[in-house]
């Protein structure tokens, strides 16, 4: 047994073990706090690295070294969590963010719900009581329709309504309304896994009544209209009105459907274009759909107003079962209706931002500018949720100096969040989409991400 070389020791022999690093009571605090797990696949991943870094030459790091490592991949991945956020995208519903903030009712409401509540019960004789009942005669009134109905969300309103109308049967609908409206939700997808027949009318810009009343036929189980939300065609383009539709409908025998998607509820200057649900009533579609969290103001809701004995349909189909609204969103749309009837529409957030004073939204502005070193700028907000397209509604922001990708990067992972808007290669964040209470926050998450604290 003689002349072996000295075998070079592997420096990777030098790295802290696990079990170690765990006893360090700053990652037994992460444990506490985290999980075992998380703390352990964090762990893992430090040391991976290092065992590649030290490959590659670097020097062996210390426990210290790793262990706070570790702890800053834990903080980085908190901000995964949901947390509030600034919107300071100038979209007042903006769907990444979760649409409509609640009113302070809506919010007291939810907190007051989270424990038993009466969802069920009839309290004045003990007897089951129906569920949503309240919300429901709300919408009636609001809308001025037979009876109302509220579940899961817009997409979930037209599966029911589509399911129970036109389950195994044709459903006629404008190959200019066949649209996408955000990710995942396509018509004609949505048809499909409602089990519908498509029966395709018209072409892309132009569809005539006597398109839809050639379509009808004794295998029609409804006619769809739905509100192209997101964009506008202009120029050579035609699709029949409301009351055209349901008089074709009515003479038929057959249903319609017409989802109008945003849920305003009275006229706003705002939102001129935007159909209102209590005319699509009046004007004979015999169920109308939109959601909860878009004009409307409350929480995520699909709402189906309109003929009595067909939203008494949807309601005992064992499908709306599975999409029924859960006590704390009943609490919130109970309350968000409650100030729409009380003709208190300002009382929600997305109409209060939506009515803001232009010279109030400068001053602002100006007031934040200056203490963040920033310009006060002219920006354009928008209503957003898919309403609205091409309206614009002038606003304020504070635009910031320095490079857009990372200010804006900073900007998210600061405290609070603050979602901004890049406008040529410049961070702005726009003040309608951020409520006046939090110009103080927003303030001081600025000052931070611009250094100028
Ligand atoms: C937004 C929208 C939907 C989808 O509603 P969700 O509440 O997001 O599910 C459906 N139809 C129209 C016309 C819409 O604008």
């Amino acid at each position: 047994m003689t002349g072996h070389a000295p075998v070079e020791r592997d420096p990777r022999a030098d790295l802290p073990g696990l079990t170690a690093l765990l006893q360090r009571p700053e990652v037994a605090d992460a444990v506490a706090s985290v999980g075992h797990d998380r703390v352990v696949g964090a762990l893992r991943e430090a040391l991976a690295g290092a065992r590649d870094a030290v490959i590659g030459g670097t020097a062996v790091p210390g426990p210290d070294r790793i262990a706070a490592e570790v702890l800053a991949m834990l903080r980085a991945r908190s901000h995964r969590g949901l947390r509030p956020v600034l919107n300071a995208t100038g979209v007042l519903l903006h769907t990444n963010l979760g649409r409509a903030p609640l009113s302070a009712d809506a919010v007291a409401a939810i907190k007051a719900a989270a424990g038993p509540t009466n969802l069920e019960v009839d309290l004045a004789d003990g007897d089951r009581g129906g569920r949503g009942s309240v919300a429901h005669e709300a919408l009636a009134r609001l809308t001025g329709a037979q009876a109302g109905l509220a579940v899961n969300n817009g997409a979930a309103a037209l599966v029911l309504a589509l399911h129970v109308l036109g389950r195994d049967r044709e459903v006629v609908i404008s190959r200019g309304e066949l649209v996408e409206i955000g990710g995942s939700f396509r018509l004609p997808d949505i048809m499909e896994a409602a089990g519908c027949r498509l029966r395709e009318v018209g072409t892309t810009n132009r569809t005539h009544l006597d398109d839809y009343r050639r379509a009808v036929t004794v295998d029609t189980g409804a006619i769809l209209r739905v509100h192209p939300s997101n964009f506008r065609q202009d120029g050579f383009v035609h699709r029949p009105s409301t009351e055209e539709i349901a008089e074709v409908a009515r003479a038929a025998d057959v249903p319609f459907i017409d989802d109008i998607g945003s849920g305003l509820l009275r006229p706003h200057p705002a939102a001129r274009d935007e159909p209102v649900a209590a005319e699509a009533v009046d004007q004979g579609a015999d169920l109308v759909l939109f959601s909860g969290d878009k004009l409307l103001g409350g929480p995520q809701a699909g709402i189906v107003v309109g003929r009595g004995d067909l939203v008494e349909r949807c309601r005992r189909a064992p499908l709306a079962r599975a999409l029924r609204l859960d006590k704390l969103r009943l609490a919130a749309l109970e309350a968000s209706l409650a100030a729409h009837e009380r003709d208190a529409r300002e009382e929600l957030p997305v109409w209060a931002m939506a009515a803001a004073d232009l010279d109030d939204l400068r001053e602002r502005a100006e007031r934040i500018a200056a203490g963040c070193r920033g310009t006060p700028v002219e920006t354009e907000a928008v209503l957003g949720g898919g309403s609205t397209p091409g309206a614009r509604l002038p606003s304020w922001g504070v635009a910031l100096t320095g490079p857009a990708d990372d200010l804006a990067t900073r900007l998210r992972t600061g405290d609070p969040a603050v979602v901004p808007r890049i406008i040529d290669d410049r961070v702005v964040t726009d003040l309608r989409s951020v409520p006046t209470e939090q110009d103080d926050a927003l303030l001081s998450a600025l000052r931070a991400a611009t250094g100028t604290g």
